[in-house]
């Protein structure tokens, strides 16, 4: 019994692989959790993290709300079912589950209750006196289930348990470990790259990608409203049929243009048409997703070549060629022999069914989003919002990158953040309540704010009452809220952030200007300031890191004033915010009081370098006379 609580977890390992990134999670007691995403994405790195197996980089992982990043594994009441269930060949199974406990100097009774008892859940107490020669692939993966289960941790971490035995094997263990959840009433965690294990087993998925976690959500959820391309053509299968179009208006009814499929024009319904977050995108570019099983065949105008059917028994799926489209375009029906391959057939997309990503960011852009985003301004410590300005917190107002300010920026919450209750510490909002989709785990609820263009939209319980056309006030924690600027790159930090700010003496001779802050000693051509003692100031985003002379090659930088060691200065890293492709460091600058921070590219991580020097340009600062 436990909840498991990562903050904000990173993991860079030596040589700078920067396995997973700002994960950030609460997993509640006896939750069944799946990672899931394609191999290489961090699921493993994140479960051994758990396990204590791998040191966690930077961030926080709780468990029942005790920190545990320097427990030591065998401290922290967890146990960890392997891909490679290693049982040892001259014990037997009931030796093999038991030999844990002896280590740990259990009582005999205790130990022959403990694994009988276990015995019986995983349904081989017959087994308990053969090797495991003896065994096939699918028992000896109980007997190392039953390892874990007779020390009754608090949590169990399965890292592809599944993938070493065969195909129908592995179905039967699907529902046996669901079940055995179940029985247990233990919180579990499980890591697959099998998204129809992931989609069958888990209360709650966690899908990843980069390192990244893309969307946390039931599976229903995930596959009804996928936040983002990656999400929604990881998740079906078949996978989601993504098509380049045009979305106009013709009078009051949306349209797209199919610009890879003959330039055919598809109408959508009122209700969908509504849920187009943002008109920005009315006229230009989007991504439109249909599923394979949403295609309708034998009807509408779009017309496809079928290069290829394959009967399943209970379905016929076809991969067809269409004009202009290089992919395949896959169609999924109700089994139907009289479909052959190398005939053309029309058909037309269920229009209740089509989703619309951003052709860039690849966010979701009908229905409830990855993340809210609403045009915004920040000016004089308020925030702007259509038409309402709102008093920031002073606080949040640290946490603002320079470029944030007196600029048209966005604001962005995901909409399980938002509420529609009072709490602390955030951002009050006044929304005007649109309209209602119903959805199978929630209702997707839609707002309108003065001035601003497009919906605010969240979920609520489908037991909550909702009053069409009321004014409410939405409350958006603080914490929860990011800015990011028109490239798409968050302008507010994790920390606290200070003035980059320290005292230069400045000194010039033969032509050049040198400028002294803390440690180090800056050389210019003459800068045209006097001598004397100056307040300094440097820009967040005009220095460069710069770990060795051979990297700036190495980068194609053959810049001489970068490879001079007098034109830098040396900087001690703490912490780094990944901003996008951006990167905020808080360094520790000698002579300046206070931290500072900087922006610079998302290349590199100061967690395994954290002593580096930043190349100073001579515009990357701002001197004035004390
Ligand atoms: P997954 O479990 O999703 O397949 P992993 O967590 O195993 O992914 O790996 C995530 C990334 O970290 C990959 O790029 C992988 O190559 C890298 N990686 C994993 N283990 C190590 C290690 N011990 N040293 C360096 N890089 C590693």
């Amino acid at each position: 019994m436990a909840d498991v609580t990562l903050k904000h977890v990173f993991k860079v390992y030596d040589g700078g692989v920067r396995a997973v990134s700002d994960f950030d999670l609460e997993i509640k007691d006896k939750e069944f959790v799946v990672f899931v995403g394609p191999s290489g994405c961090g699921k493993s790195t994140t479960l051994r993290m758990i396990a204590g197996l791998e040191e966690i980089t930077a961030g926080q992982l709780y468990i029942d709300g005790e920190l545990m990043n320097e427990v030591e594994p065998k401290n922290r009441d967890i146990a960890m079912v392997f891909q490679s269930y290693a049982l040892y060949p001259h014990m037997t199974v009931y030796e093999n589950m038991a030999f844990g406990l002896k280590l740990r100097h259990v009582p005999k009774d205790e130990i022959d209750q403990r694994v009988k008892a276990a015995a019986e859940i995983l349904e081989i107490s017959e087994l308990l006196s053969r090797k495991p020669k003896a065994l096939s692939g699918g028992q000896r993966q109980r007997v190392a289930l039953g390892r874990t289960i007779v020390r009754d941790p608090k949590v169990f971490l399965l890292d592809e348990p599944l993938s070493n035995l065969d195909a129908k094997l592995r179905v039967a263990m699907r529902s046996e470990i669901t079940k055995l959840h179940d029985k247990l009433q233990t919180t579990f965690i499980y890591v697959t790259h099998d998204q129809t294990e992931a989609m069958t087993m888990g209360n709650r998925i966690v899908v990843m990608k980069d390192g990244f976690v893309q969307q946390v959500d039931t599976p229903i959820t995930l596959f009804e409203d996928p936040s983002n391309l990656f999400v929604a053509t990881f998740l079906g299968s078949p996978q989601m049929n993504i098509v380049d179009a045009e979305l106009f208006m013709d009078g009051k009814t949306l349209k797209a243009k199919l610009n890879d499929v003959d330039g055919m024009v598809v109408t959508f319904p009122e209700v969908k048409a509504k849920q187009l977050a943002n008109k920005k995108y009315i006229g230009q570019k989007v991504l439109l997703g249909i599923r394979p099983e949403h295609v309708i065949p034998n009807q509408g105008n779009l017309n496809a070549f079928i290069e290829v059917v394959e009967h399943l028994g209970d379905e016929s799926i076809l991969y067809t060629k269409m004009e202009n489209r290089k992919e395949q375009f896959i169609i999924k029906i109700p089994f139907n022999s009289k479909i052959h391959s190398n005939e053309a057939v029309n058909v037309e997309f269920n229009m209740e069914h089509v989703y619309l990503f951003d052709y860039e960011t690849h966010k979701a852009i009908m229905g409830i989003p990855a993340e809210d985003e609403i045009p915004a301004m920040v000016k004089d410590g308020v925030i702007h919002v259509g038409e309402q300005a709102v008093v920031l917190d002073p606080d949040f107002v640290s946490h603002l990158l320079d470029e944030a300010f007196n600029t048209d920026i966005n604001l962005a919450i995901k909409p399980d953040y938002i509420s529609l209750e009072e709490v602390a510490n955030s951002l009050k909002i006044t929304a005007k309540l649109e309209f209602v989709e119903q959805k199978t785990d929630y209702q997707a609820v839609y707002f309108s704010l003065k001035g601003v263009e497009g919906y605010f939209a969240m979920k609520m319980r489908n037991d909550e009452k909702v009053n069409l056309g009321k004014e409410v006030d939405l409350y958006l924690p603080y914490q929860r809220i990011k800015l990011y600027n028109l490239d798409h790159n968050k302008i507010n930090s994790r920390e606290e952030l200070f003035a980059n700010h320290g005292i230069a003496m400045v000194k010039n001779a033969g032509g050049k200007t040198k400028v002294t802050v803390g440690g180090s000693t800056l050389v210019y051509d003459d800068l045209g300031y006097e001598d004397g003692e100056y307040d300094i100031d440097f820009y967040q985003d005009r220095l460069m890191p710069i770990y060795s002379n051979k990297m700036i090659k190495k980068a194609g930088l053959v810049n001489p004033e970068m490879e001079n060691p007098k034109n830098r200065i040396r900087v001690f890293a703490y912490d780094e915010d990944v901003l996008g492709d951006k990167l905020l460091v808080y360094v520790a600058v000698k002579g300046f009081i206070n931290y500072s921070s900087f922006v610079v590219d998302n290349n590199f991580s100061v967690y395994k370098m954290p002593k580096f020097d930043m190349y100073v340009p001579a515009d990357a600062f701002k001197l004035t006379r004390r």
